[in-house]
């Protein structure tokens, strides 16, 4: 399978049975056990990355690109924080129900901006990129170049989630209890740490702060790192 079919069958899955799937992870109704073990867990990314940037006190100061928003759930806070917020995803329902998540809980407000773009497409410079649980889209040929152009837009920091290659995921995934249920309906791909971090370092970037969130279904590295 070619890059570009990889990337139709992902955007047509967020545009239908993705969509009524992550739509309700991604909220606060009544789900399955799997489906809110890996809630909880993406709610530990989402947060780690709320409290770096907060700890760092500058957050209403800065221009913020969330490439592969989903329903916006870090776009929202940190644009509740302070912070501007460029939002974008490659599915039209994702943007449709960010909107819709982010009026109700900010009104009519122009910050998030939310935006139906692959992120291939965007463009424009912005203080932090950020791009979680996107790379398990990604097959491994098709990362560097993802990364290297998310480091393009990114004039001081990049913030990256994905799923990292290790012998125990790698086995999981195998046996088929790595992702269950209908998201099978995409690819997972895998990646391995020192391969994203080499494409980071070679744009001109350094590691900066790590985090690990794993839970029984939810696997995801957060590499936080800055213009060097
Ligand atoms: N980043 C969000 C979060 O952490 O809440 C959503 C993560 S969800 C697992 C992956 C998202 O990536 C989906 O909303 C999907 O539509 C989006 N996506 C996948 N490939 C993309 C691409 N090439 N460009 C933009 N968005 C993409």
């Amino acid at each position: 399978m070619n890059a570009a079919d990889d990337k139709t069958i992902v955007k047509d899955y967020f545009n239908s049975t993705g969509f009524d799937r992550w739509r309700r992870i991604y909220g606060d109704g009544e789900v399955n056990k799997v489906q809110l073990d890996i809630r909880e867990g993406h709610q530990q990314t989402v947060d780690t990355v709320i409290s770096w940037l907060t700890d760092d006190g500058n957050l209403a100061t800065l221009s913020i690109c969330d490439a592969g928003c989903g329903v916006g759930s870090l776009s929202i806070p940190l644009a509740q924080a302070g912070a501007k917020l460029y939002a974008s995803d490659i599915s039209e329902k994702m943007v449709g129900e960010a909107k819709e998540r982010a009026e109700a809980l900010l009104g009519n407000n122009s910050n998030p901006t939310f935006t139906v773009q692959d992120l291939e497409t965007l463009s424009g410079k912005y203080h932090t990129v950020i791009c979680l649980d996107v790379l398990i889209h990604y097959p491994q040929d098709k990362a560097a170049e993802m990364i290297s152009h998310l480091c393009s837009m990114g004039e001081s920091r990049i913030i990256l989630s994905f799923a990292p290659k290790t012998l125990a995921l790698s086995l999981l995934k195998k046996i088929g209890s790595f992702f269950p249920g209908p998201s099978k309906a995409t690819r997972a791909y895998l990646h391995r740490e020192a391969d994203v971090v080499k494409i980071l370092e070679s744009n001109g970037f350094v590691i900066q702060r790590k985090a690990m969130t794993k839970t029984r279904f939810y696997f995801s590295r957060l590499l936080e790192a800055t213009r060097n």
